[in-house]
């Protein structure tokens, strides 16, 4: 529609109705259903200036939309019939005491048909900002006036929509921030639990998650195992064919792993190349055949193949039980030594908590 406002500046009419209706979308108002407060706000103006309708409205792109409605039966009309249109034009209250009497109405289907509108108030609605968005008016069919109290309770009405507006405008944005806060935390949290390199769990988030395995089992879960896997001789590959293939090495060894594991169990980068692996209801006989499938599947697949020679690697590991009669911190220093004897026996194999005779040896 053409704007008939004082502009500041280069701002152009369009411009401005732009800006309007940008500031009326941020309310989220448009072909929203009826609310009863604000039912009760178009009852009250009707009452309080006697009069038959009584409207909220506001002017969309090409439509007048009813918010709420007394004494009409539309929820919204075309804006080329709308007299709340030329009412948002300028501030305050907008009153033509008869229609018949003003040019701009006498030909107005709403002025010469049904509701046969005589008489027109409306108090602005206005945004934070000072746009025009529509107005609280009341419509009757005979010509007359309204008094200093009705004119002083219509525009408190207007504000009063108006504060309800900016309340629930304010609340959708809290939320709006709670959950972006949310995300954000939540993003952290997986940050700080996550292995950069390899995109596994870190150190940290497994030590929690082995805390809290152990507390279940503590109360009445099955038992668990844990398996701590070391790469052999990794220093070798990193002074033979550099650091950068040393960390691929390091992600390819982890998919590896994961390969090889079940949905629940629960792999981690320990530090720089070893693992450890949580398998929850898992004996450590059942934890020995997964190890040993890594193992053989390390030996039949190299890590890295587009180098001059393939590469494969060696792997050793510690198995044990996380038991209900165990502290964490015994049980971490005990794999660590399985490990550590599995090392000793000379590398790529894997060593079972009390099963030291069971030395499983490469060929
Ligand atoms: P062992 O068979 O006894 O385990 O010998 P090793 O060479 O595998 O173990 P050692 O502890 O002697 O060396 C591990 C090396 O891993 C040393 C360290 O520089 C390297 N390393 C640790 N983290 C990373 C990493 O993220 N990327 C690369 N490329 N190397 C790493
Ligand atoms: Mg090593
Ligand atoms: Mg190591």
């Amino acid at each position: 529609m053409q704007w008939r406002v004082p502009m500041n500046g280069e701002q152009t009419a369009q411009d401005y109705e732009a800006a309007r209706l940008a500031a009326l979308v941020e309310y989220h108002i448009l072909d929203t259903p009826q609310d009863p407060l604000f039912d009760e706000i178009v009852e009250l103006a009707a009452i309080i200036c006697q009069a038959p309708i009584a409207v909220i409205n506001f002017i969309d792109r090409n439509r007048q939309w009813f918010k709420a409605v007394k004494g009409l039966s539309v929820r919204e009309t075309p804006l080329d019939i709308s007299i709340c249109s030329h009412a948002i034009l300028q501030p305050g209250l907008f009153v033509v005491s008869d229609t018949t009497q003003d040019e701009r109405f006498t030909c107005n289907p709403l002025v010469t048909g049904e509701p046969f509108v005589r008489f027109y108030a409306g108090a602005l609605l206005k945004s934070h900002d000072g746009h025009p968005l529509g107005t609280l008016c009341v419509l009757d069919e005979k010509p007359r006036e309204l008094n200093d109290q009705q004119r002083f309770a219509l525009q408190a009405l207007a504000n009063q929509v108006m504060a309800h507006m900016e309340l629930m405008r304010s609340h959708r944005e809290q939320k709006r921030l709670i959950a972006e806060l949310e995300n954000a935390r939540r993003e952290m949290a997986s940050l700080a639990a996550t292995d950069v390199l390899t995109g596994l769990l870190n150190r940290r988030a497994l030590e929690r998650r082995l805390r809290n395995t152990l507390a279940s089992i503590k109360r009445g879960a099955s038992p668990a195992a844990i398996v701590m896997i070391d790469i052999d001789n990794f220093k070798h590959i990193n002074d033979n064919y550099g650091h950068p293939v040393g960390d691929r090495v390091i992600k390819r060894f982890a998919q590896r792993c994961r390969s090889i594991i079940r949905q629940a169990d629960v792999l981690a980068r320990w530090g720089g190349e070893e693992f450890m692996l949580l398998m929850p209801h898992t004996s450590v006989d059942e934890a020995y055949q997964a190890a040993n499938r890594l193992r053989d599947k390390l030996a039949r697949q190299p890590l890295v193949a587009d180098i001059a020679e393939p590469l494969y690697v060696t792997a050793s590991m510690g198995i044990c039980s996380l038991k209900e009669a165990n502290s964490l911190q015994e049980r971490l220093h005990v794999v660590d030594q399985l490990l550590y004897q599995a090392k000793d026996q000379g590398r790529d194999c894997i060593v079972l908590e009390k099963s030291l005779p069971h030395i499983e040896r490469s060929a």
